[in-house]
């Protein structure tokens, strides 16, 4: 048996035309001219006024949380089901991450939990939208509207996705995306900041580049990074976006295949398929172990890839993550839901190359392992 791998992006529409364009005319670095079409295109195709490409969607968190003058003693609001990138932005700029627990059915933030923790030093919510359906941005920004607090919007698995129709990556002060090859669209590694704010958008073309200045090139007022996108990278994306709509359609259907497939699989929480504001998108298709499975997603995980295929653990909790353990970072946090989801979850292959009889061969070594 052929190995399925986890995830395979899609590489054959104009990529390598625009990968030649790139070598032919000498443009490989951030100069040249993909790069401020694929911010235009990308901007536009979410609804929002300005694109700034970075070298991947970390980076856009950092540049995010640092743009917006979060820093010392200020807290963050975030779902503590999500990457490191997330909380690392967060401690970095010196503010301290505080945590919500997930919704068990949609795995997003339970945004019903986001009030209590609201504290006279929070500053911003950071909402992230997990897997494949959004988080419910109406109740994110009615909280963060009372409270006068800025929304950052982890858009890095949303792609092509709406929310109550309007794009994700239109909501809140600034969305950010990757371009991960796992993600709907790739450049191989890469990422982007969008926003509406003319003033923050010149903010992050600057930090994004080192804070050279226009007339004093070599004098710098303040310290940025290097998070440029290339030329090259963004010929990549370029193409990749010209098959956005295409791309979701083909992950509605491995979705729902697999839905169809598994749903008679007893013991297996699926993807809710939609919920009153969305149409999942997969990006990828995760499993939880009900309880009446009797071992964890590890050992599921371990004898699938014995099998040869690929998995995914579901994201570690945020507040388990030893790292800001040592930092004595949330002491005594608690979050039932996200833990048993981390403990219990993990995703099957949800590459955009998967085939009908791929997605047929991982049901039925599923189906054999759990039963
Ligand atoms: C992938 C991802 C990121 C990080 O993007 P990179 O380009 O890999 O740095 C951030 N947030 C979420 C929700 C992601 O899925």
């Amino acid at each position: 048996m052929h190995p399925i791998p986890v995830n395979e992006p899609l590489l054959n529409g104009n990529e390598k035309q625009y990968l030649l364009e790139c070598i032919e005319t000498g443009w490989i670095s951030s100069e040249g001219p993909f790069v401020k079409q694929l911010e235009e295109q990308f901007a536009a195709r979410v609804g929002r006024q300005y694109g700034i490409a970075v070298s991947n969607g970390s980076a856009a968190l950092d540049a995010a949380i640092v743009a917006l003058g979060i820093g010392a003693g200020d807290e963050v609001i975030l779902p503590t089901f999500t990457i490191i990138s997330c909380a690392a932005a967060i401690v970095r700029a010196g503010a301290i991450p505080v945590v919500v627990d997930s919704d068990p059915s949609t795995w997003n933030m339970d945004v019903r939990q986001i009030e209590a923790k609201v504290t006279p030093r929070t500053k911003a919510i950071m909402a992230v939208h997990i897997y494949g359906l959004p988080t419910d941005m109406d109740s994110v920004l009615a909280i963060a509207d009372k409270y006068g607090l800025a929304v950052i919007e982890d858009a890095a698995e949303m792609h092509g996705q709406t929310y109550k129709g309007r794009p994700c990556g239109s909501f809140g002060q600034i969305s950010t995306f990757s371009f991960y090859p796992n993600k709907h669209i790739t450049t191989g590694e890469g990422g982007m900041i969008v926003t509406d704010d003319a003033h923050l958008a010149e903010r992050w073309r600057s930090l994004r580049n080192l804070c050279f200045q226009t007339h004093k090139r070599f004098v710098h007022e303040e310290l940025g990074w290097n998070l440029r996108m290339s030329n090259v990278q963004a010929a990549l994306g370029v193409a990749q976006l010209e098959r956005l709509d295409q791309f979701i359609t083909q992950k509605r259907w491995m979705g729902q295949r697999y839905t169809n497939l598994l749903s008679n699989i007893a013991g297996l929480q699926l993807p809710l398929s939609q919920t009153d504001y969305a149409d999942n998108i997969y990006w990828v298709y995760g499993l939880v172990l009900d309880d009446q499975i009797p071992f964890e997603a590890e050992a599921v995980m371990y004898r699938l890839g014995q099998q040869k295929i690929g998995t995914r653990p579901f994201f570690w909790c945020m507040h388990e993550q030893p790292v800001f353990k040592k930092m004595g970072l949330f002491e005594g946090e608690s979050c039932p839901v996200a833990e048993r989801l981390a403990r219990r979850g993990f995703y099957i292959p949800s590459g955009l190359a998967l085939t009908a009889e791929q997605i047929e061969r991982v049901v039925e070594v599923v189906q054999e392992v759990v039963k």
